[in-house]
């Protein structure tokens, strides 16, 4: 959609196509159904957010990036409110405006829509595109085209990994797909008993731990125990981690830690504890240490660590109560995996971003071919970093279509 419009506003004749009965399908589900449309980070952050090759947006960003994605909306009565971590969002809270807003503009710009279409593959011909095959088998000629499938995940939305074997056939590589930003899954049989599930920790470091126990990746945020695992933004995060050090490992499962009070060193929690011991000697283990933890979560390590919680705190040997203090601070438990692609927030791997142009988009092998958004080999988090970079992407794809097209001399209409 974005590519159409920036096609359109460089005077180019566009025609979008798209399979589904409506446009933006995806993008109306996104940010929990508010549409998270940007960030307002800076773009060094930015970049740091967007782990799959964020770097390759460098260029892109020169010309076109966050705060123009909120003058564009804002430019199209589309009023964008900040919220934590920099995330924008429309004021409306409906993601269906910002999609709407889209529509909009493509009307005024008089851009051509074909809705229930599937496109079955982009014509090449002699080293150049030529336009595309509808599935129907009707040919459509066009100078230039932008490949804008989306990846492959939430498959319901329209996004089935389509142009993927189109970008093959102008010679492309498609690095290997995965799922990211997706709830991870695990066999302990405190998942399996389902003695956590439904509880959500705020603000705790989450770590995937390499394989000599130091952390791979840690992210501070909010987690929740599932019935096959974890989830929430923490886990979400990590998520693409752990997909990489199972391959790379070689390993059917990976340990992840969980320190739920970051802001404290063991030492220090343990001397808390201690005087916890003297001052509330009497009471049960339960009750001395309320409010050190959620109370589901500390039930749940006093057992791990062998203490019985309703003991009284007096009579609980120091080593468990140091075990325990390690344990607020370095639980560790074995992850399997992840939920498969079809049900990831967003699709890791794609068109590799080396095979094409950074400032305009454009194929690197074909005239005339461009790419934007989920279908490039560029995954961030979730907190508007996918969607800035399809936005981004999009822009420029659509604005060196147009130009590509205005040079092409074969005269294809
Ligand atoms: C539930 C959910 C929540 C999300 N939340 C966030 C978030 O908070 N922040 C964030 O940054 N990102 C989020 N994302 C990711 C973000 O929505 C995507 O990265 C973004 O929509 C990708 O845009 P795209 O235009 O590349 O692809 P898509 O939005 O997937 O659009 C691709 C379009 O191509 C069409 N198409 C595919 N194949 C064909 C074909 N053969 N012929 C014709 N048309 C075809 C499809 O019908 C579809 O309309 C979320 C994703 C999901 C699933």
């Amino acid at each position: 959609m974005m590519a159409s419009i920036a096609a359109a506003e460089y005077k180019a004749k566009v025609l979008l196509i798209d399979k589904g009965n409506k446009l933006g399908k995806k993008l109306a589900i996104s940010g929990g159904g508010r549409c998270n449309v940007t960030n307002r980070l800076p773009l060094e952050e930015i970049i740091r957010h967007i782990p799959g090759n964020g770097r390759f947006l460098y260029s892109a960003f020169s010309i076109f990036n966050n705060e123009d994605i909120i003058r564009f909306f804002e430019k199209l009565g589309i009023e964008l409110k900040e919220e934590d971590h920099g995330r924008m969002f429309p004021v409306s809270n409906q993601a269906q405006s910002v999609v709407d807003a889209l529509l909009t503009r493509m009307s005024q710009l008089k851009v051509d829509v074909m809705l229930n279409t599937a496109v079955e593959k982009v014509l090449y011909e002699e080293e150049r595109t030529k336009g595309i095959l509808l599935k129907t088998g009707e040919k459509l000629f066009a100078p230039a085209v932008v490949i804008a499938t989306g990846g492959a995940s939430v498959p319901q939305t329209g996004s089935t990994g389509d142009g993927y074997p189109w970008a093959q056939a102008a010679g492309h590589t498609i690095t290997e797909l995965f799922p990211t930003e997706v709830p991870i899954t695990s066999n302990e049989r405190f998942i399996k008993e389902k003695q956590l599930q439904g509880l959500s920790l705020r603000d705790v470091s989450l770590s995937v731990l390499k394989p000599n126990g130091k952390p791979l990746i840690t992210h501070k945020m909010d987690m929740i125990f599932t019935h096959f695992g974890i989830s929430g933004p923490a886990a979400l995060r990590c998520s693409q981690f752990v997909v990489k050090q199972l391959k790379k490992s070689k390993q059917h499962e990976v340990v992840m830690a969980i320190d739920a009070l970051p802001s404290q060193s063991e030492e220090a929690l343990f001397q808390e504890i201690q005087k916890i011991k003297k001052n509330e000697a009497k009471k049960s283990g339960k009750n001395a240490l309320k409010g050190l933890l959620p109370e589901r979560y500390l039930l749940f390590l006093l057992t791990q660590c062998g203490i019985d919680a309703s003991e009284v705190f007096a009579t609980i040997p120091t080593e468990k109560l140091r075990a325990f203090a390690k344990a607020c601070k370095q639980f560790t438990f074995k992850v399997n995996g992840t939920l498969p692609l079809e049900k990831a927030f967003v699709t890791g791997g794609g068109v590799s971003v080396k095979e094409i142009e950074p400032k305009t988009m454009a194929s690197k092998f074909m005239p005339g071919l461009h790419f934007c958004g989920e279908v490039l080999d560029i995954y961030g988090y979730t907190g508007g970093y996918n969607i800035t970079a399809a936005l981004v992407t999009g822009r420029l794809a659509g604005m060196n279509a147009a130009l590509s097209a205005k040079n092409d001399t074969r005269g294809i209409k």
